[in-house]
């Protein structure tokens, strides 16, 4: 099905269009929305739209589409459009801590944002990803993040970073980073330890290292961008997953990847980003609404998304 795509300049214009929009037949303004280019893609609206209606706010959340170039312009324009704040997606995480007025030191550790709130017209920066990870694992899994060992593969990259931070956040006993670019990993380890003064093991995402860190970690996190086609092979050799493992594979296709079907081959327990996405949505809205988010309605409404 087309998606309702918004361009930039609408929310620079007096706000007539949002006012066109209607939720069930009643009138609910666009005060909402996730930024990105391309945006068409994005299941945010689906999620967080089921959520207002749940909660009864006579409002509603749109994609809208924002060159790079256009971000500032169009993040300053929120406010005077009415807008409570946005997300981010692909290519907005980074670039936009920039014109961000305040940022969580967390966030600014992670390298990016993907929330943004409006407070008495200024812009604050949050980054939900790695708390949303660190609650999707729980409920996959579990057990709390930090009583895991982990490996995280692809920690040089946006989601990587986050997973790594959250990780050092949360106290993991052990922590590899493993990037193609060795040097990002490396980077990252050394801000790391500079700021939160917790060791990281950075190493090359190659059969032989990821072999040996595999053997003494608990959880695999796979934030590399492999396994979002479908014929991507799986960022670990075959033969080193075990029963006692738990892989965590951040694509959230809704369908299996290389590595979900080595964990299932292996007996490992796994999930995929789906929980991720759900519950750095509903930290998002408990940001912007201060009260607690329909997680179980945003969970139906992102699976039904996801089938689609
Ligand atoms: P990104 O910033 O572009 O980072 C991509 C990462 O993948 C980098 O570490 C990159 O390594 C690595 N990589 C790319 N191609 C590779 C290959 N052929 N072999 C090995 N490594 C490769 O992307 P991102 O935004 O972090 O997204 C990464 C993944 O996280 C995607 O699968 C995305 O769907 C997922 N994600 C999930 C959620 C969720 O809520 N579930 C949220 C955000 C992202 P180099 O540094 O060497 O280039």
């Amino acid at each position: 099905m087309p998606q309702l795509v918004y361009a930039a300049e609408d929310l620079a214009g007096n706000g007539l269009l949002f006012r066109d929009l209607f939720l069930d037949g009643n009138p609910c303004p666009a005060r909402l929305a996730v930024f990105g280019d391309p945006v068409a893609h994005s299941k945010s609206p689906q999620m967080h739209n089921a959520a207002l209606k749940k909660q009864r706010k006579p409002l509603q959340y749109v994609r809208i589409q924002v060159a790079a170039d256009q971000l500032e312009g169009a993040l300053r324009n929120l406010e005077p459009a009415g807008f409570l704040g946005t997300n981010l997606t692909i290519p907005h995480k980074q670039a936009a801590l920039e014109f961000m007025d305040e940022i969580t030191p967390e966030s600014r550790l992670m390298g990016a944002i993907n929330t943004v709130a409006l407070c008495e017209g200024k812009l604050h920066g949050y980054n939900t990803d790695g708390p949303g990870f660190a609650a999707a694992v729980n409920e996959s899994f579990g057990v709390e993040l930090g009583t895991l060992r982990v490996l995280i593969l692809g920690g040089g990259g946006g989601a990587g970073r986050a997973i790594t931070v959250q990780c050092a956040l949360a106290g993991c006993p052990t922590i590899f980073v493993a990037n193609r670019t060795l040097e990002k990993a490396q980077l990252l380890s050394e801000e790391i330890e500079e700021n939160l003064e917790k060791s990281i093991t950075p190493i090359r995402l190659s059969p032989a290292a990821l072999e040996n860190s595999t053997s003494c970690v608990d959880l695999i996190v796979n934030a590399t961008s492999l396994g979002m086609k479908e014929a991507d092979p799986s960022p670990l050799p075959d033969g080193i997953l075990s029963k006692d493992h738990l892989v965590y594979d951040t694509v959230y296709s809704g369908g299996t990847t290389a590595l979900t079907r080595q964990a299932q081959a292996a007996s490992s327990k796994y999930a995929n980003g789906l929980s991720m996405l759900i519950h750095q949505g509903a930290l998002a809205y408990e940001i912007w609404f201060n009260e607690p988010a329909p997680l179980e309605t945003m969970r139906t409404a992102l699976e039904e998304a996801v089938r689609e």
